[in-house]
């Protein structure tokens, strides 16, 4: 094996191959260095988010809405079906099926635009040198690169009031890998992940109670939005205890038993599993050697600049491994900045519109500013609000639950934000991105013809509804 490249990628997720592949269109010598095995016991590209993270997650959310579908709705459509059944070895089947479908594609990928992917771990040492060892077992070796991008991505976070324990305490990994629908289960954390794989197995039949620290539900999202999301998780049947503090767990016997405290005192509750998703955090053990060069911020983030330059020259570091939002999209679109800047282009991923997506059933979606947060700045602004209630194809399809939003700048009409709680908002919110991406105003969507009957007049409504201007809503003018 060569131990010179022109480019060499530590970490084959969404950051990482995105990286690798751009830079080997850019003419560069390239390698990838990825140590994950997946779950068929072989190498894996993809990262977390192919192998455990976005696409095993949606995989599950998108059967566990049609087992809900059919046993809730389908009734309602005149469809008549008798003793629907969840087959969960069949369901997670199906989800493998995907991963390895993905994730064999990304090294098709690789091999088609001639990425080296080196299967093991790689270490970044003083001088820009990486130390690579094989995965097979094979001795470690010293590579050279002109540039290195570190892509190592995140780990789920542990609290020792809650270590894990094997198929009783998991993480995510282990939410997803579920044998059975459990009878009680128990989740630490309300953020995205609780809420995600909460939702998946309350829909299957489980009894899900959500223990959140902090006494607001969804403390990032758009109040309004916030409230709405909280009232239909409510109706869904997920019991979710805001301002609760978990003290201890208890593994003896066959279930968990927690203890945590609220503002009525402290209580116990028994699940047969409990899931612990209270965040992640960087993946940098073993990344770097004490002498590298890279640096932390006060986050424990590996400092990086807005072109995701480290304090070392030619080492760059992209994803969840630095500042901003632990986003599959967010990594890539740095891991493409960087290869482009490498390349000599002068490009910038623009951190203001990148959205995020709960995928709950609705979806909530957001990007750019929240109410709030304009309020706080003291600017001079306006809201758009429309329900799905107001749209025909919502009814039409039985999904008229939530609203767009739209947060504007008074002055000069230019959109600040835009939130979703409905139907389809993960597709919906691209709009904003666009929007926000060109910079335009609440009149340039007011002016625009939407097609009909679709969701997305919903958000030609809300820009409408921003200047009192609705059609489909009764709008009083604020005096
Ligand atoms: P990762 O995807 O974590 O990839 C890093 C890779 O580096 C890993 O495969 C790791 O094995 C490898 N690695 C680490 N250290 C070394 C080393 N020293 N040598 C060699 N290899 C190494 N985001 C979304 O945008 N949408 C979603 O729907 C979504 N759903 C999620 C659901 C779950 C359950 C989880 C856990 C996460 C989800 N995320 C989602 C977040 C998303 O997965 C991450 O933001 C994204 O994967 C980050 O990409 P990355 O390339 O920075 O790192
Ligand atoms: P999160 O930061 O979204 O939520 C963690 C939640 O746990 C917070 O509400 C926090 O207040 C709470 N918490 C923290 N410590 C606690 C404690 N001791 N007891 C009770 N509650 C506690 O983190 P996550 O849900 O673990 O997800 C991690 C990251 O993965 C997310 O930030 C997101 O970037 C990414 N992710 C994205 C998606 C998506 O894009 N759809 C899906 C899953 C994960």
């Amino acid at each position: 094996m060569t131990d010179k490249y022109d480019v060499i990628v530590i970490g084959g997720g969404p950051g990482g191959y995105a990286a690798a592949i751009r830079a080997a269109q850019h003419g560069f010598k390239t390698a990838c260095i990825e140590k994950r095995v997946g779950a068929e016991g072989k190498p894996a590209l993809g990262g977390t988010c192919l192998n455990v993270g976005c696409i095993p997650s949606k995989a599950l959310l998108d059967s566990s809405w049609k087992f809900h579908e059919a046993q809730q709705s389908f009734a309602e459509h005149g469809i008549q079906v008798d003793g629907v059944k969840i087959d969960v070895a069949a369901m997670q089947k199906r989800k493998d099926s995907v991963v390895a479908q993905l994730t064999g594609g990304i090294a098709s990928l690789f091999q088609a635009n001639k990425v080296t992917w080196l299967q093991g771990t790689g270490k970044l040492l003083a001088g820009k040198a990486i130390e690579f060892t094989p995965l097979d077992g094979g001795a470690s070796q010293t590579l050279n690169a002109e540039h290195v991008i570190l892509a190592a991505g995140s780990e789920p976070v542990e609290i020792p009031v809650a270590p894990l324990v094997e198929d009783k305490v998991v993480d995510s990994t282990g939410a997803l890998a579920f044998t059975e629908v459990p009878k009680r289960l128990g989740v630490i954390g309300a953020g995205i992940i609780g809420l995600e794989l909460g939702s998946v197995w309350s829909r299957l039949g489980a009894e899900v109670v959500v223990l959140e620290a902090v006494d607001t539900l969804l403390a990032n999202v758009d109040k309004q939005i916030a409230r709405e999301a909280g009232k239909t998780f409510k109706k869904q049947g997920l019991d979710i205890r805001l301002g609760a503090r978990v003290l201890s767990t208890d593994t003896d016997g066959d279930e968990v038993k927690v203890t945590y405290a609220d503002k009525d005192g402290e209580h116990t509750e028994t699940f047969d599993k409990l899931i612990v998703a209270v965040g992640r955090r960087p993946n940098t053990n073993g990344l770097l050697a004490p002498d590298s060069g890279v640096t932390f911020d006060e986050r424990n983030y590996i400092f990086a600049d807005n072109q995701c330059r480290t304090e070392v020259t030619g080492v760059y570091a992209i994803g969840d491994l630095v500042r901003g939002p632990a986003l599959a999209h967010k990594a890539l679109e740095e891991g493409v900045m960087v290869a482009d800047v490498i390349a000599g282009e002068h490009t910038q991923v623009n951190y203001d519109a990148i959205a995020a997506v709960i995928y709950t059933h609705p979806e909530i979606a957001w990007v750019g500013k929240t109410e709030d947060e304009v309020k706080a700045a003291g600017d001079n602004y306006k809201t758009g609000v429309v329900p799905f209630a107001a749209n025909g194809r919502a009814l039409a399809s039985g999904e008229a639950t939530g609203m767009v939003k739209f947060v504007a700048d008074a002055d000069n009409d230019r959109i600040l934000g835009m939130h979703v709680i409905g139907p389809q908002a993960s597709e919906l919110i691209q709009q904003g991105v666009i929007a926000l991406e060109f910079g335009a105003t609440i009149e340039d969507l007011q002016l625009m013809v939407f097609s009909h009957p679709t969701l997305s007049e919903t958000v030609h409504e809300a820009a409408l509804a921003a200047d009192f201007k609705a059609i489909h809503i009764a709008q009083r003018r604020r005096k």
